[in-house]
């Protein structure tokens, strides 16, 4: 909004601006101290076998209780986090806190964790991974790796190698968010990714947007050639699910299966018999 444009006008586009910086400033004090408050808590997302819908594994998502605020979305308290350096401690945290909880499942049971830019360039991250899989006794096949296209905007020689060592840990890399950033082919070769997760904006509008669906069709087969496992994330309906299958996607996550869970429902929901989806209408 400028001067002359908008309803409001200056002044009020001032107050405004005042009170998101103000807003930001509060929330910044209040994320330096939230983890020695215990503050912060992991839940769980089930990423599910097309075939057959049984979880494979989970995807582990921040949570922040904040004292008053009640739930911080991880959208609007990871950017500040990355800009403070509150993701370098939280973000080993974060490594710790999932491979503790994930050991306490059955070995077929996979967990992935989301790992910032940030966090890879400025911190050990593989001397993290080893402590925390040493600590929790998980063995390193267990642990699956998501990072965003955005870390090959910035990359440094150093991110290619920390990626390289955790793939010698026998680690499994997982590229988040695909498609709605920069990517390159050759990094996705070089740095050896296992799987692909197709963004939740090609899967909103399926099957109606037919663009879309030539756009997954042609990730499924790119990555199907080079090996990879491709999962679609934000599988809300029977028709996405449906349409995702015949595309030849190879795992689902989303709403459809479960929304995210605190640790005991999803040590629940792994010990439950397996819900069949297939073939029947889903109950929520
Ligand atoms: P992401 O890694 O792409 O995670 C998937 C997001 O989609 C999660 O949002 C999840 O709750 C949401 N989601 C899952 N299924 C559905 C669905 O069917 N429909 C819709 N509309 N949404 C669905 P969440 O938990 O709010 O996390 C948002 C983002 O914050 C994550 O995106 C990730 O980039 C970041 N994040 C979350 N936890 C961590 C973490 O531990 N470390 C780091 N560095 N980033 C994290
Ligand atoms: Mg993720
Ligand atoms: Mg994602
Ligand atoms: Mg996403």
């Amino acid at each position: 909004r400028t001067k002359s444009g908008g309803r409001h006008g200056y002044r009020f586009y001032e107050a405004e601006m005042d009170e998101i910086i103000e807003a930001r400033r509060l929330l910044t004090a209040d994320l330096r101290g939230a983890l020695d408050r215990n503050e912060f808590l992991l839940h769980f997302q089930p990423l599910v076998d097309a075939k057959d819908s049984c979880t494979r594994g989970f995807e582990a998502l921040l949570r922040w209780k904040h004292p008053t605020r009640g739930f911080v979305s991880p959208a609007e308290f990871i950017p500040l986090a990355e800009e403070t350096g509150v993701i370098i401690p939280l973000g080993e945290w974060i490594i710790r806190e999932a491979c503790r909880i994930a050991a306490t499942w059955p070995p077929r049971i996979s967990i992935a964790v989301n790992l910032s830019p940030i966090q890879l360039r400025h911190s050990d991250v593989p001397a993290v991974v080893r402590t925390a899989l040493g600590e929790s006794g998980l063995d390193a096949g267990r642990l699956e790796i998501e990072i965003t296209e955005s870390v090959f905007l910035e990359a440094t020689p150093a991110t290619l190698v920390a990626l390289t060592k955790l793939r010698e840990m026998r680690l499994r890399l997982s590229l988040d968010d695909f498609g709605t950033g920069y990517s390159s082919l050759s990094y996705l070769r070089r740095a050896s990714f296992d799987k692909i997760k197709i963004d939740q904006s090609f899967v909103r509008d399926l099957p109606c947007e037919t663009s879309n669906l030539a756009i997954i069709r042609a990730i499924v087969d790119m990555a199907t050639s080079l090996g990879m496992t491709i999962i679609a994330e934000g599988v809300e309906t029977e028709a996405q699910r449906v349409c995702l299958l015949q595309q030849g996607c190879h795992q689902f996550q989303g709403y459809l299966f479960s929304k995210p869970l605190p640790a005991e429902e999803a040590a629940a929901l792994i010990a439950a018999p397996p819900r069949r989806l297939l073939g029947r209408p889903h109950a929520a």
